[in-house]
């Protein structure tokens, strides 16, 4: 990001604007409607304004003479626009003094940038693309226009009124918060957004209890929560609709190892991020650490996500922190995810079940070839079975030698399915007495196994069968 968006107030002072023709009239147009005083330079003598009402041509202020010398004691900003050459010339000055200066179509010589505007009177939206594309900008504003409702100003604005009066009576940042998202999501904000203010002005009033409104527990504390977030396997498009919902709505987001930072981005921007991850061969903070950090930071009245890759309850430990915050007394809720099994499954077509050919899925880990050497190989003997495999990649041997020895086909297909519906995914396939050279092809987990007829049926496998008849094929003609 080269440019932050910020909010200049107009009423600190007078816009410089220098230039003609269209150009300069679309900014005064701009700068006017938006209720500025501009001192303009019409650097080919026509001070034709274009088409302002009178209230509007009343904020100009016309100016002559050379603007490369003009006073510019008070002044807020400088906008050139049909400027030609003094374009740059005037950027040079607003930059020795400080001033934040715009050359239209300049990047060069500005220092800030016009976003594309979506106005809701008090509710302003501002969109950007670093000056890169005004047609990107553009399309980004319809889509946010047609989203946002008509009169989500009037709901800001009703809000501005009472924001005083309700935090002289609710002393708690937490809860004043909470108070306003009540407003905002209830039957109040509906009645703002309906037109019907009045109404939503009275039921306000109404309210004896501000704190109790906001869901204040018995000694007037905010009520923190726990909620275990699945994030899915690493694209942030796949988190649900509920993930999505707790992650804007967290005080504090704890994060493993495996959540991506596209997806921690979708977090609300005021959110704290807590690393609580673990990295295999590296120890993390403790699962009980975790717990209690989990524990603290709800009684302390926060929303807290406890935010994991894939699923909470496919090998997350999800089921160990419900139980310790079970024990404390602490309020809690899970949002499934996309499990990376699934993630994988999808992404390169590998059918988990398949008519006749697999009737069962087995979902295991085999973390290290101790674990590895746990498991009973023997229940797993079924070739109508599609195994996955989470935390295999090192045990890879061991997962081999035990099916093998269970009497599973050396001839099984496998895939290697690395770091799914991330950008650099990959997938590796074969034969299951080839699978620790598949895993050493893949270049760094995570990696997820899929053993079983069903990986024949995969697009990397069919990839392959394809290039095996070319490469015949390109024999056969030698
Ligand atoms: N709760 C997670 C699993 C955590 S265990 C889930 O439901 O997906 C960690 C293992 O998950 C890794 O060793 C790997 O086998 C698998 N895994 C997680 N993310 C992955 C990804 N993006 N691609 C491939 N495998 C992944």
């Amino acid at each position: 990001m080269r440019f932050l968006p910020v909010f200049l107030d107009l009423q600190a002072g007078p816009v410089l604007l220098v230039g003609a023709g269209d150009l300069a009239r679309a900014k005064l147009r701009l700068l006017a409607a938006a209720g500025a005083r501009i001192r303009w330079y019409a650097t080919d003598g026509n001070q034709d304004s274009g088409g302002l009402s009178a209230t509007e041509t009343a904020q100009i202020e016309f100016a002559t003479g050379d603007p490369l010398i003009a006073d510019l004691t008070g002044i807020i900003a400088i906008l050139c626009a049909g400027a030609g050459d003094i374009g740059p010339a005037m950027s040079a000055r607003a930059k020795a003094v400080g001033l934040p200066v715009n050359v239209m179509d300049d990047l060069q010589h500005s220092t800030f940038i016009f976003p594309a505007i979506v106005d809701r009177g008090d509710v302003v939206v501002a969109v950007g693309t670093g000056g890169a594309s005004p047609v990107v900008a553009r399309r980004v504003r319809e889509r946010i226009e047609a989203a946002l409702p008509a009169r989500i100003g009037d709901l800001a604005s009703f809000i501005g009124r009472w924001r005083k009066t309700i935090h002289g009576r609710i002393s708690e940042f937490p809860l004043r918060r909470r108070f306003w998202e009540r407003v905002v999501d209830g039957p109040i904000g509906a009645l703002v957004l309906a037109g019907r203010s009045d109404q939503a002005e009275a039921a306000l009033k109404d309210i004896s209890d501000p704190s109790a409104f906001a869901g204040a527990n018995a000694a007037g504390e905010a009520e923190g929560r726990v909620t275990l977030v699945g994030a899915g396997p690493g694209d942030p498009d796949l988190l649900t609709i509920k993930a999505l919902r707790a992650l804007q709505d967290a005080d504090v987001v704890f994060y493993d190892e495996l959540v991506s930072p596209e997806i921690l981005d979708r977090a609300r921007r005021d959110a704290s991020r807590v690393p609580v991850g673990r990295r295999v061969g590296k120890p993390g903070i403790g699962q009980d650490a975790i717990n209690g950090l989990l524990i603290d930071a709800a009684k302390s009245g926060q929303r807290v996500v406890r935010l994991k890759g894939g699923d909470p309850f496919v090998f997350g430990r999800g089921g160990e922190e419900v139980e310790a915050l079970r024990q404390a007394g602490v309020a809690y809720s899970l949002v499934p995810g996309i499990t990376a099994g699934l993630g994988a499954a999808a992404q390169f077509e590998v059918p988990l079940t398949f008519r006749h050919e697999a009737l069962r899925i087995t979902f295991l880990t085999a973390h290290k070839a101790r674990d590895a050497e746990t498991v009973d190989w023997s229940t797993l003997t079924d070739d109508k079975m599609t195994v996955v495999v989470y935390m295999g990649m090192t045990a890879a041997a061991s997962v081999r030698a035990g099916l093998l020895a269970a009497g599973r086909s050396p001839q099984t297909p496998v895939g290697v399915f690395a770091r799914v519906t991330r950008p650099d995914a990959r997938a590796v396939v074969g034969t299951l007495d080839r699978l620790p050279g598949l895993v050493e092809q893949i270049g760094g987990g995570p990696a997820i196994l899929i053993i079983g007829d069903v990986v024949a049926h995969s697009a990397p496998w069919r990839h392959q069968e394809l290039n095996d008849v070319i490469s015949q094929l390109l024999e056969a003609a030698e």
